[in-house]
């Protein structure tokens, strides 16, 4: 069994070194026990802050512990009754080949059904970033149809999967995304009405510029995933009583500060600004999921995916998702 521990924290930018490949056994199953066979590993920003000791969204990593992760894959043996040899899961295996689950335990270990849905997209647009475009759409934003909303970091796992769900409930939706081909998909294949390219509008005055342009009545809500000036721009493009789920800052994961250049203009547009956390609203995940699957089979989402191949690729795949190298859902590919 193929693994990867943390084996060091970074100071400063996370590198391929913080990482250690270590081939451990497999233990034997107890009663109650699944052994599942992992097909994709999950890369998602919120490792970054587990990497780190402090004060952070995500419970600090332990050294030389197995790297936290979202797995999918097949049950290859069961001393549980409700798990049967080839069933696929989902679950929180970790980066590494195989894991053994409770099939007990809480959350860990759920069955999915791939014949309209493929194993990976659990991972994706049907799993936890589309849940958590979900919460920050309906519960926080809460929009009208016809109002504009933006998303930044718009043709990631999250952010299609947000822009699907504000199309289908009849808004305006706007994305920001590096670079050309990442702003064609989102417009030409995930369906948003326009996309800002903001390695072309790399500071504060040029994205409020390009912002203004591209919402010609100003911005009802937003969807933030990077911070830094992408909100300040949207802040000075905001109506009265905008409201901002604050899902994710990855511009300052490595630690860079993303101080705001003008707070006051959350007073002035009376704008709620919300951060939530999806593991804490599991309420909502089965009525999120159900959604995202119907538009996911319909095809009204149709979620891109980069895929590594194989455990030893999983670092260096890491750290390109941080650096934006990702196009949609970052996978690893281990059989
Ligand atoms: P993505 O698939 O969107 O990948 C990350 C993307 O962020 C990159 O592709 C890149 O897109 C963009 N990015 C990275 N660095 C920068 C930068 N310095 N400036 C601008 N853009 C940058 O990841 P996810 O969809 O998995 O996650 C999106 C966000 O959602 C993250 O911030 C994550 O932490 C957050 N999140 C929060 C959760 C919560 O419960 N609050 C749960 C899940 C995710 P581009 O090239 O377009 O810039």
């Amino acid at each position: 069994n193929t693994q990867i521990l943390l084996d060091n924290r970074p100071r400063g930018q996370a590198s391929p070194d913080n990482f250690r490949l270590v081939v451990g056994d497999t233990p034997a199953l107890r009663d109650g026990q699944v052994l599942v066979r992992h097909h994709y590993l999950s890369l998602d920003p919120y490792m970054r802050g587990r990497m780190n000791e402090g004060k952070s969204y995500a419970a600090c990593q332990p050294l030389g512990e197995v790297m936290i992760g979202g797995t999918v894959g097949e049950v290859a043996e069961s001393h549980h009754p409700a798990y049967a040899v080839g069933d696929k899961v989902v679950g929180m295996g970790g980066w590494q080949e195989w894991s053994v689950v409770d099939g007990d335990a809480p959350g860990m270990l759920r069955k999915v059904d791939t014949r309209h849905v493929p194993l990976s997209y659990y991972l994706g647009a049907v799993g936890m970033p589309g849940v958590t475009a979900w919460y920050g759409l309906v519960r926080i934003i809460d929009p009208r149809p016809g109002q504009t909303l933006v998303v930044s970091a718009a043709s990631g796992a999250v952010g299609s999967a947000f822009g699907a769900l504000a199309k289908a409930r009849g808004c305006r939706v706007v994305g920001i995304a590096g670079g050309p081909d990442k702003c064609r998909y989102v417009t030409e294949e995930l369906g948003f009405d326009a996309c800002i390219d903001h390695r072309a509008h790399g500071d504060l005055a040029s994205m409020s510029k390009a912002l203004k342009q591209a919402c010609h009545d100003g911005i009802d809500g937003h969807f933030e995933n990077v911070g830094g000036y992408i909100l300040d721009a949207v802040l000075l493009r905001a109506n009265a009583f905008a409201r901002v789920a604050l899902c994710g800052m990855i511009a300052g994961y490595d630690g860079q500060p993303l101080p705001l250049a003008n707070p006051a203009l959350i007073l002035i547009n009376r704008m709620r600004i919300e951060g939530f956390i999806v593991s804490e609203h599991m309420e909502v995940w089965p009525e999120a999921l159900a959604e995202l699957g119907g538009l996911v089979a319909s095809g009204r989402l149709r979620p891109r995916e980069t895929i590594a191949q194989g455990l030893a690729a999983a670092p260096q795949a890491f750290l390109d998702l941080l650096q934006g190298r990702n196009f949609g859902k970052q996978l690893v590919k281990l059989i």
